[in-house]
């Protein structure tokens, strides 16, 4: 039995995890959840899956169900102080991180411990602190293991192959529900048109991350700490219709692309039990329904996020980091209507020139980094 820890269990990627877990309750047993402030659904996982002890972030969201959780024997912890403090409990095998955003580094580096399993949906740990995380893993002999789909699908073509071997990397795009639409609509672009993407259901700050492609940004990123490559070795295509999730070319020319419709079910699992696969009945594939598959060049002018990516993962140091951080609270302010659609990589890219950037990756520049540029961007734009 594998022990697992789940962080943001009640978000879409956790939620899914523990859809896979209970599918196969003789392989994993959960030891502990968080959430950060969906208390209700906690506590429905916490009666199913019983976990020694649940984080709960908002502590003003605890109210009644403190006497709940302690009558079927869960302790609680609370705020993000409960969080980290979860994140350190030696009594674990694979550790999920499924939260959302820059909150998402600590937790992990607290977890890296000899012979873990780091189980990656928060991709930010690894745009923010991507050579931090990489080398305390490599010293300590910590695996981390990725659960988005496109580094699922690269680990499962590399799997087995020499690192030599691999020339390039190909991260298909769905190009979101905005890939048709001229850049001069972008301006009038509602919340609501932004959170409906074409082919995955995801929490809302993903969602307007792959409408605006920075998603695909941050992935580059990922992809870059995770595989070891040149950023010049890592390129995007967009692939609307999300059944190739990524593709590896080979020196001798050779392509392997895993394919598969789009269920983060079969990426999370694969995550779990790497390098085994288990049996699963998700949805299959099915040849005589599909419809093309199509490929073509990222739009990089009216994507504007995806290129600045592509910078800030050239210049290296902070720079990713003031990527995300800019990226993370210009999201924000568009979900709370705030600024337009179009603003979210203009203010990327003004902080990407304004903000204080320097070589150093130690945690703490990197956390100064993300300070500074949330505090630019609030005081700028809000
Ligand atoms: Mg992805």
């Amino acid at each position: 039995m594998k022990k697992l820890t789940i962080l943001g269990a009640t978000g879409s990627i956790g939620v899914s995890s523990l859809d896979v877990v209970a599918r196969h309750a003789n392989e994993f047993d959960v030891q502990y959840l968080s959430t950060y402030q969906n208390v209700a659904l906690l506590f429905e996982q916490a009666q199913k899956f019983r976990p020694r002890a649940v984080a709960i972030y908002k502590e003003d969201s605890v109210h009644e169900y403190a006497q709940r959780f302690k009558e079927i024997g869960v302790e609680i912890v609370t705020g993000f102080d409960g969080v980290l403090e979860l994140s350190r409990r030696d009594d674990v095998d694979i550790f999920v991180n499924a939260l959302v955003g820059a909150v998402g580094l600590q937790p992990t580096l607290n977890a890296i411990k000899p012979g873990r399993r780091i189980a990656l949906a928060n991709k930010e740990t690894l745009v923010l602190g991507g050579e931090l995380v990489m080398r305390q893993a490599r010293q300590v002999g910590a695996e981390v293991i990725p659960i988005d789909s496109e580094h699922s699908a690269l680990l499962q073509c590399i799997v087995g192959e020499e690192a030599a071997a691999v020339q390039k990397i190909v991260l298909t795009a769905s190009g979101g529900p905005f890939r048709e639409r001229p850049e001069t609509e972008f301006g009038r672009i509602s919340v609501a048109e932004a959170l409906n993407h074409p082919n995955w259901t995801m929490g809302p700050k993903i969602t307007i991350d792959s409408a605006t492609l920075m998603n695909k940004g941050l992935e580059v990123i990922e992809a870059f700490w995770l595989f070891g490559l040149a950023p010049e070795e890592i390129d995007v295509v967009v692939h609307p219709q999300s059944i190739v999730h990524s593709f590896v070319e080979f020196r001798d020319g050779s392509i392997k692309a895993q394919l598969g419709l789009p269920d983060m079910r079969v990426p999370i699992q694969y995550a779990l039990s790497f390098p085994k696969r288990l049996a699963a009945d998700f949805p299959r594939l099915d040849f005589s329904q599909l419809r093309d598959l199509t490929f073509e060049q990222p739009d990089y002018e009216k994507f504007r996020c995806l290129k600045l990516a592509f910078d800030a993962l050239a210049e290296g140091g902070s720079a990713p980091a003031v990527l995300n951080a800019s990226n993370e609270e210009a999201v924000h302010l568009f979900l709370k209507e705030m600024i337009r659609f179009d603003q979210i990589s203009q203010i990327v890219e003004e902080a990407l020139t304004q903000c204080p950037r320097n070589g150093r990756c130690d945690a703490a520049t990197l956390l100064a980094a993300d300070q500074t540029t949330r505090e630019y961007v609030q005081s700028t734009f809000s």
